[in-house]
């Protein structure tokens, strides 16, 4: 496609300003503009902002995978730790200074003072001011970007309804897991939870009613397992557990223990006292050292089928 110069220098202004607005969103969250991270605040600036001339050249802009998103993350915490450090030395360096000049100040002839340097006193006092107040703000701001990075680092982990971890940090310590267990050989097992029936449920009391029953299901997973396991939501109203020392004997009996425990709770549907009981089908399995994640998860959920098929509310170990 030929583009006229007149369109090319109306491009060309569009960019400027897409970009202008793309850094400041990033530095307004406390982002280093990483090239996969500006590209994806870029487009979508690009396309909330208006942009159309530039947004229609927009071709199948790949989603932000989450592996990318994580080793963002983990990049730009561990650049903000080296920033933090020089900063604080920084600071330190500053304050030392700034109590130095104090002290030699205060140890100064009063009539020295008064006599001789009079305004040259007056003016490093003013100076020493301003350069405490300066490391003052740089040690909050400091701060401040390492709370924005922290939060943002926790949000990609949790799933927002449930606050359970989410799949993304499942693939994450699993893979994080196996490795461990690679290396010093401990039985870790995999345990996935589907609600029976689920979508009746939606449909009988509505959506909302559907989301309390989730949370609550959260609730009952966390409370249940050990500290040394974690609960993830794996999608809509699938749960996984990653059960580090544990064989798939002992994590067959905490499935049984989690589905009665599930089958004899009471969800209340309709406040105060109208409530329904659910079940719930499991998978249970030990991973193997010399395999992959996928695999592991996809055997997992072949256990978790055949728990459907052979009729719901049952655990099935492969
Ligand atoms: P099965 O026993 O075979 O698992 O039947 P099911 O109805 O549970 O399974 P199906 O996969 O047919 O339906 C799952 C339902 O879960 C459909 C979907 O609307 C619902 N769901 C998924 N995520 C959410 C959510 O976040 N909130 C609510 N309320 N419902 C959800
Ligand atoms: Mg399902
Ligand atoms: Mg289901």
């Amino acid at each position: 496609m030929e583009i006229d110069i007149a369109s090319k220098r109306f491009l060309a202004e569009q960019v400027t300003s897409i970009a202008r607005i793309a850094l400041k969103n990033l530095v307004g969250k406390g982002l280093l503009p990483w090239p996969q991270i500006y590209s994806k605040e870029f487009w979508d600036v690009a396309v909330s902002e208006g942009f159309s001339a530039v947004s229609s050249f927009r071709h199948n802009q790949p989603d932000l995978s989450p592996e990318l998103l994580q080793e963002f993350m983990d990049e730009t915490n561990e650049i903000l730790g080296e920033v933090r450090e020089t900063v604080e030395e920084f600071v330190q360096v500053t304050k030392d200074h700034v109590n130095e000049v104090k002290l030699s100040l205060k140890s100064m002839d009063k009539k020295d003072e008064e006599k001789i340097f009079r305004d040259d006193i007056a003016e490093l006092r003013q100076k020493n001011k301003q350069l405490e107040e300066q490391a003052r703000q740089t040690e909050e701001k400091v701060r401040e970007q390492a709370k924005i990075i922290a939060d943002l680092r926790a949000k990609v982990r949790i799933d927002s309804l449930t606050g359970l971890l989410n799949r993304r940090a499942l693939e994450n310590d699993l893979q994080k897991e196996l490795s461990k267990v690679k290396r010093y050989h401990y039985p870790l097992s995999l345990i996935m939870c589907d609600i029976d029936r689920f979508k009746t449920i939606n449909d009988t009391y509505g959506h909302g009613i559907g989301d309390k029953v989730l949370k609550n299901m959260a609730l009952i997973w966390k409370k249940s397992v050990r500290e040394t396991d974690s609960v993830y939501r794996y999608g809509g109203e699938e749960f996984m557990i990653i059960a580090p020392h544990t064989t798939k004997e002992d994590s067959f009996k905490l499935a049984e223990r989690l589905r009665k425990k599930v089958s004899t709770y009471r969800f209340v549907v309709e406040p105060p006292d109208k409530f329904i009981t659910i079940t719930v089908s499991l998978g249970v399995t030990q991973v193997r050292p010399d395999e992959s994640v996928q695999d592991s998860i996809d055997r997992v959920d072949k256990a978790l089928y055949k728990a459907k098929k052979d009729g719901r509310n049952r655990t099935v170990v492969l």
